[in-house]
């Protein structure tokens, strides 16, 4: 069965026809045989699996407990693939999912929770012993800056960062990180490098992108001035990079996608810290926020032996797979801040880029819900004229 057969198929299952899609994930909960299932992303248990010993070390420190699944993209295959596994093995507790996280079950929300928190620490732990002299990220190569400074030189350069990324973008809010992880990060001697490996989980592609834009940087020996054009130029670079990114992995599932804005949603400036870019205040946010975990992953995985990423055709499988796209259709559209129906209609529960309007007024003019549209459904399902 293909991915697009599976949600299909399980669409047809829900008791409420106007409720949301099922999630890709559907039957990997439901193929196994217990009443809790927990699937999460812990830090630990990505970096453990992202690093050139995972094997080896995940074998060493859960043994039987825990099966190993190597990197597949999510859908009915490793649904089924995974079902297969566990019922080949039935003492296994956990299900430890290549470069992507964690499945754990049990017969109660807290046992299976319990089981979720026993694994991330374990695998945090293996970590910890692995990577017990490392110095982090090789330590700090570029001085930070006070906050002061820090301000005047974010104050002549952003204006020319979100220049940058409005060359083919509506619009762009950017949010500055100036946590001391963000900081350490952008200023350490290996943290510009490791941030160009990849993402460290699928599920953060579509809002942080394969890569940030890393810009070389030194606070102490240059000004504001030279930081603008760096970053004018930076984001030029990686435009091309994303262009021939996005013509290179093309797939025929992926072709009726077009390319998102070309600019980077994650700028690391060292000496100052990483800039997240969105469409509005609470996408940079949350770009900020999934860059932290990219942080905390890459950071452990490098110390305990170095960091892997998904490939970038796999990346792009997952950036332009309908499915995700599924996700972005749901957004609010530009400049719309929450959907909310202005006509008084009421909230289109499934597609907020309808702005809530009913269904016969929404079809053929939402640019987020084009999977539906070709399926001849309406934006809220309701319409099937
Ligand atoms: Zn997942």
């Amino acid at each position: 069965m293909s991915d697009e057969e599976m949600i299909e198929y399980i669409s047809r299952c829900a008791l409420d026809s106007n409720a949301p899609r099922p999630s890709i994930e559907t039957l990997l909960h439901a193929f196994l045989p217990a009443a809790h299932i927990d699937h999460t992303h812990p830090d630990s248990v990505i970096a453990l699996t992202a690093i050139p010993t995972a094997l080896e070390l995940v074998t060493r420190v859960f043994g039987d407990e825990a099966l190993w699944i190597p990197w597949k993209r999510p859908g009915f295959a490793l649904a089924k693939d995974i079902a297969v596994a566990v019922a080949e093995q039935p003492a296994v507790r956990a299900v430890l999912l290549e470069k992507h996280g964690l499945i754990t079950w049990g017969e109660t929300s807290d046992e299976t929770y319990d089981s979720t928190l026993e694994f991330a620490k374990r695998a945090a732990d293996a970590l910890r012993e692995v990577s017990a002299e490392h110095v982090p990220l090789g330590g700090e190569a570029v001085s930070l800056v006070s906050d002061e400074a820090a301000d005047s030189l974010l104050a002549v350069t952003l204006p020319a960062l979100r220049g940058a990324l409005l060359a083919d973008r509506e619009g762009a809010v950017l949010e500055v990180d100036r946590s001391d992880e963000a900081r350490f990060f952008a200023s350490s001697r290996r943290g510009p490098a490791v941030s160009q490996i990849g993402s460290p989980c699928p599920d953060h592609l579509i809002n942080t992108k394969h890569k940030p834009l890393a810009i070389e940087f030194d606070p102490a020996g240059e000004d504001a001035e030279a930081l603008a054009t760096k970053l004018r130029d930076g984001v030029e670079g990686y435009a091309d990079w994303y262009r021939e990114y996005y013509e290179h992995n093309m797939t025929d599932e992926s072709r009726e996608f077009a390319i998102d804005p070309a600019g980077p949603r994650v700028v690391i400036i060292p000496g100052v810290g990483i800039v997240t870019c969105g469409a509005d205040a609470g996408k940079a946010r949350f770009s900020r926020d999934l860059y932290r975990r990219a942080i905390a992953v890459e950071s452990a995985a490098d110390a305990a032996g170095g960091f892997g990423s998904l490939t970038e055709q796999e990346a792009f499988e997952i950036e332009y797979w309908p499915l995700e796209r599924y996700k972005l259709a749901q957004a609010p559209a530009w400049g719309r801040a929450c959907g909310q129906d202005r006509a008084g209609h009421g909230w289109c529960k499934r597609y907020r880029p309808c702005g809530g309007t009913s269904a016969r007024r929404a079809r053929g003019a939402c640019s987020g819900c084009r999977l539906e549209r070709r399926r001849s459904r309406s934006c809220c399902g309701r319409d099937r004229r």
